[in-house]
């Protein structure tokens, strides 16, 4: 991750500073895990079943972008079914033999978390769809001439894949999930939820309309909304008699650079160089993300979810646009363009 990133207050992506605290503030059951209403809804009827039959939890792919709470339900979903969860993510299974050692070590019914799963080798990919379908393992050892296959049967276990593009996985990967679940950005109330709960967790005071004005400016995303929370509790420490209210949190987040709608230096950089540079667009992804020094994965799955979310940018399958909306919030006028269409057309996985 660049330098830049890393230091952005409002990044989706965790940083050194949110796993400090992550742990404290994650939700431990189904009912303590605010908002997914429809993937909890989901996840509860499978849970139910599989732990009145008995059995191992289907394999479970949570897609969505980063923050949003995919790792935290992969633990809920481990103490709802009263098992172990081993958590690894895909650019650190480096070898077939790596995610060998991990399910063979598996208790059953057991849980591996696989975070980043669309960044996993085609080698481990492909030992993986025998291991999920028939729990067997078929791995080749040695090589030349004395390689030898072996086949290991494994303890009926759970994967739960975590990915911010589901569009990059294999077909057959993804085919091997029982359940899909997508999960959504949260709204201003949910987040306030969580910044409430948060705040008790880590004693700080807070009023409603406090917890309300951070809520709205942390991107839908429960990540950003606990270090907003962190950040304005400094402020209020210093200038505030330690009480977060309205006044307090806008104050500390104007500060921070952090906008009415939680947009901060590096959006606005983006929106207005396809403002500027383009003519609102359209852009294709990598130009865009050359022309703002970034990485195309970064401009795809950090900035623009919550931009797209907002409806300031939509994809086209020319590139990037930007809306009025976007206009407006900069006070720059907005010009018809005849060649731009007003027809978003994205899959409803990210990244495709
Ligand atoms: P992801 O794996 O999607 O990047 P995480 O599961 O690491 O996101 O979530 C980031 C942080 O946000 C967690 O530490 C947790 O405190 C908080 N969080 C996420 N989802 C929820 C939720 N539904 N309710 C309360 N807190 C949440």
């Amino acid at each position: 991750m660049d330098f830049e990133l890393e230091n952005r207050i409002v990044t989706s992506n965790e940083t050194s500073e949110d796993s400090e605290i992550e742990y404290s503030l994650r939700p431990k059951t189904l009912n303590e895990y605010i908002g997914q209403k429809k993937a909890k809804e989901n996840l509860g009827v499978f849970i139910e079943a599989a732990r009145g039959r008995g059995e191992a939890l289907d394999h479970v792919l949570l897609y969505g972008p980063p923050g949003l709470g995919k790792t935290t339900l992969a633990t809920v979903i481990a103490n709802e079914m009263g098992v172990n969860i081993r958590t690894t993510s895909g650019p650190a299974i480096e070898k077939p033999g790596d995610l060998a050692a991990l399910l063979t070590n598996l208790q059953p019914h057991d849980i591996l978390f696989i975070d980043e799963i669309h960044r996993l080798s085609r080698s481990v990919e492909e030992i993986l769809y025998p291991a999920m379908e028939d729990f067997n393992l078929d791995i080749i050892i040695g090589k030349g001439p004395s390689a030898r296959s072996i086949q290991l049967e494994l303890k009926k276990f759970t994967l739960i894949g975590a990915t911010t593009r589901a569009g990059s996985l294999s077909a057959p990967l993804r085919d091997r999930f029982g359940v899909i679940s997508r999960l959504e950005m949260y709204n201003t109330s949910e987040l306030s939820e969580i910044v409430t709960r948060s705040a008790g967790i880590l004693g700080i005071e807070i009023e409603p309309s406090g917890a309300e004005e951070i809520a709205s400016r942390s991107r839908g995303t429960p990540r950003i909304a606990n270090r907003l929370l962190k950040r304005v509790r400094d402020f209020a420490e210093i200038k505030a008699d330690s009480v977060i209210t309205r006044d307090v949190a806008d104050k500390a987040l104007k500060m921070l650079e952090v906008d009415d709608l939680g947009l901060d230096a590096n959006d606005k950089r983006m929106l207005l160089t396809v403002i500027n540079n383009f003519g609102g667009g359209p852009v294709g992804l990598d130009t865009l993300a050359a022309t703002i020094g970034e990485e195309a994965n970064t401009v795809e799955d950090v900035y623009e979810p919550y931009l797209m979310q907002i409806g300031f940018i939509y994809r086209t399958p020319r590139g990037r646009m930007v809306t009025k909306l976007a206009y407006d919030h900069f006070g720059i006028p907005f010009v018809e363009n005849g060649s731009k269409s007003t027809n978003a057309n994205y899959s409803i996985f990210d990244g495709e």
